[in-house]
């Protein structure tokens, strides 16, 4: 399996790269987010055969074709297996039916920091050392986050000798539980930095630390937020587990996704072109509607970010949104690479009406509101007694509304526990939900963590201080 980047022909013709380079680079060096060349293909006997595998296995075989010769069969398959082990649900990713209604709802929170996030991260932390050992080579991961993205990544990677995390977080503005799971993490490999200043001010750190190629290469700089590929390819696996459980592939299924950052609804359109039976895709937003407002009307367009009960989607650009777009410009990596460095000056970017009817039978779009989000999760406890988070309160709203076809069942991905924001659940129910044992002294543990000015220079100066100051052997360089 060979992958491109989305701006690709936009800076000359690179070759196109492999599993573990474009894992170790997350970001290409052009600006554009890696994709396969092609997606691998199954059959609908293909996927009858998948049929009752645990999801351990089926994980194995979806991901096969996506890694190539990286890693050996049984090194992949014990890498997935000690990713999951990490999970308290024995089956990974539980499916539960609301009542009859058709709904079912996915959960996706039963790893470590009770997010989806870790279902991607756990195993991308593991491929990541494994082949860093391989090669005797040390990586960095810069990245920013307002909440789930920081300790999901932290959690992955903690203790590891082939990897540095610096983790970057606007100072006051993310929730105690979130930041907890960041700071109470004392492994020496992680430096939590709380910014003053906003999440964009930290995305915009990050990303500076990036576009200075010495810098970057200097430290092998890695991302490991959703742009890279290896988290995509990860979520796709339980679009397929959920599918084969409600019938495919002689039935088709339809799924909602609470989305932000469009990496994980992008997985499942990735599920679909692989031969997958989706009937549609609900993407649901809160305020901060950015996405379902291109999907009204064919054009995005930048506003201010408003905090909503559902932190993990407040985001003004959704980065993964570029690989959807560039199925919308017809794989043109040239007039992509244009189209964006013109939204980026501009604030908007259209796509045309062919476009845009094509892209409206596969996707409906919804927004929920701040009351909405509150009378969701206590709708949802009153009719069938399940307590969800406020984000997958939101795809539980859009998902009623766009119900194409009762026959067809509605998978909700139910994408946080709902401890993790016990604040907005008490608020909708009266109760507040108990953090899972295992995370239960969270609230006692002692906190690590540096402050910083929003200054790259000072960014930049102490992770060349960091690491310089760690044994040199952990020190060779990597391109990314
Ligand atoms: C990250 C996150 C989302 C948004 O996912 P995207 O892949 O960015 O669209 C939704 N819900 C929760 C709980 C999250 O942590």
């Amino acid at each position: 399996m060979r992958y491109i980047s989305t701006r690709h022909g936009s800076q000359g013709q690179p070759a196109p790269l492999g599993f573990e380079d474009i894992m170790l680079a997350g970001l290409a060096r052009d600006g554009g987010l890696y994709l396969p060349a092609e997606w691998p293909q199954f059959s609908k006997a293909e996927i009858a055969g998948l049929k009752g595998l645990p999801y351990v296995e089926l994980a194995f075989r979806i991901m096969r074709p996506f890694v190539g010769d990286a890693f050996d069969e049984a090194t992949f398959r014990r890498l997935i297996g000690e990713a999951y082990a990490s999970f308290e649900a024995p089956d990974v990713a539980p499916l539960k039916p609301l009542g009859d209604s058709g709904l079912h709802l996915l959960e996706l929170f039963h790893g470590p920091t009770l997010a989806f996030k870790d279902v991607a991260l756990q195993l991308l932390g593991r491929m990541l050392d494994h082949t860093l050992t391989r090669r005797s080579q040390h990586a960095t991961i810069v990245g920013a986050t307002s909440g789930d993205t920081g300790s999901a990544a932290i959690e992955a990677v903690r203790d590891r000798k082939t990897i540095d995390i610096f983790m970057l977080f606007p100072k006051g503005r993310v929730s105690e539980v979130q930041r907890r799971q960041m700071t109470t993490v004392s492994a020496p490999n992680v430096h939590n930095i709380a910014v003053q200043g906003t999440f964009d001010d930290c995305q915009d750190l990050a990303k500076a630390c990036f576009n200075d190629l010495a810098f970057r290469d200097r430290h092998a700089l890695t991302a490991v937020n959703s742009i890279n590929f290896a988290r995509v390819m990860a979520q796709i696996v339980y679009y397929f587990w959920a599918a084969l459980k409600l019938g495919a592939p002689e039935r088709p299924v339809a799924f909602t996704v609470p989305s932000g950052n469009f990496g994980n609804v992008y997985a499942g359109y990735a599920a679909k072109q692989m031969g997958l039976p989706i009937s549609h895709f609900v993407v649901g937003t809160n305020s901060n509607d950015i996405l379902a407002r291109f999907f009204e009307s064919g054009s995005m367009t930048m506003t201010e970010v408003v905090p909503t009960f559902s932190p993990s989607m407040d985001i003004q650009i959704s980065s993964n949104f570029e690989r959807l777009l560039f199925d919308l410009y017809d794989r043109n990596g040239k007039t992509l690479a244009d189209a964006m460095a013109a939204f980026r000056s501009t604030g908007t970017l259209k796509v045309g009406a062919n476009a845009l009817t094509g892209v409206r039978e596969l996707f409906d779009a919804g927004r929920v509101d701040e009351p909405g989000t509150l009378a969701a999760i206590a709708d949802c406890r009153r009719r069938f007694g399940e307590i969800i988070d406020p984000h997958t309160a939101v795809g539980y709203v859009v998902a009623q509304q766009h119900r194409r076809d009762p026959a067809i069942p509605m998978v909700v991905l139910a994408t946080a526990h709902p401890a993790k924001f016990p604040d907005a659940v008490e608020k909708a129910t009266g109760v507040r939900p108990p953090l899972p044992a295992r995370l239960g002294d969270l609230m006692d543990r002692a906190e690590r963590v540096d402050g910083l000015r929003n200054d790259i220079d000072e960014l930049k100066a102490m992770i060349d201080e960091r690491r310089m100051a760690a044994a040199p052997a952990t020190r060779s360089k990597v391109r990314t």
